[in-house]
């Protein structure tokens, strides 16, 4: 029987990556997904993982199995004292998202002794992560991160030598998408897939709005072309 791994799986392209790669290994991989309740993207994201599962589902060379997606609700686990007062304790030393607490109250609750985290390229969490003194023991006592000293070029490498790279590009980045379900092209994410030389994963609509922003001397010089500043205008918030 193969071992099993818990992943949080947040449609992504890293925590994709990690599914991909325990699959290849021969490890089955349970997934759980938190709705994160400021985010838009939730059903972009759930689309984006039914999608991919189906294409993992069909790859021979994926030895793993890949079990049904766990959708937990914000409000449907249980928030403990304890650990909110670590997050506190630790917030006093240095700031960490707010969804470090849910996972580890969500870890918890759902009774996991550990879950995978794909969290790159974070000189905190790398330095602070194993650490067993209170508060970074509450926090981070179930949460593993496997691909804490990987790069996104890594991950690229690894998926087109084993020939992932069309399924992990099924992997949804944008926190803020339009409204006909489109990366914006200027949220964090969107930015850092434009300045990693991965901007053709954006529709041009957002590539438009992207350069828009960066450069707000274009702007004031598309104004003086209103036809034409219009005609972008559209194309934008299409
Ligand atoms: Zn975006």
């Amino acid at each position: 029987m193969n071992k099993t791994v818990d992943v949080l799986w947040t449609g992504g392209w890293d925590s994709t990556f990690r599914v991909i790669q325990l699959l290849f290994q021969g490890i089955d991989v349970k997934p759980h997904y938190i709705c994160d309740p400021g985010r838009a993207s939730s059903p972009l994201e759930i689309s984006a993982m039914n999608r991919i599962s189906d294409s993992l589902k069909r790859n021979p060379e994926l030895k793993g199995a890949l079990l049904p997606l766990t959708i937990v609700e914000f409000s449907d686990f249980t928030k403990y004292n304890d650990i909110e007062k670590a997050y506190i304790d630790l917030m006093r030393e240095h700031y960490i998202g707010e969804q470090y607490k849910w996972i580890a109250d969500y870890c918890r609750h759902a009774n996991l002794e550990s879950i995978d985290i794909s969290v790159q390229n974070n000189p905190f969490i790398r330095r602070n992560h194993s650490r067993t003194d209170y508060p970074f023991s509450v926090i981070f006592k179930g949460l593993n991160f496997p691909l804490i000293n990987y790069s996104k070029n890594d991950m690229k490498k690894w998926c087109i030598d084993n020939g992932f790279l069309s399924i992990i590009e099924e992997s949804w980045f944008c926190h803020s998408p339009t409204r006909s379900g489109k990366p914006c092209g200027v949220c964090s994410p969107c930015i850092v897939v434009s300045e990693e030389g991965m901007g053709y994963r954006l529709p041009t609509s957002a590539i438009i709005r992207y350069h828009l922003r960066v450069l707000p001397r274009v702007k004031s010089f598309l104004k003086n072309y209103p036809k034409f500043y219009a005609r972008l205008y559209r194309l934008k918030s299409k």
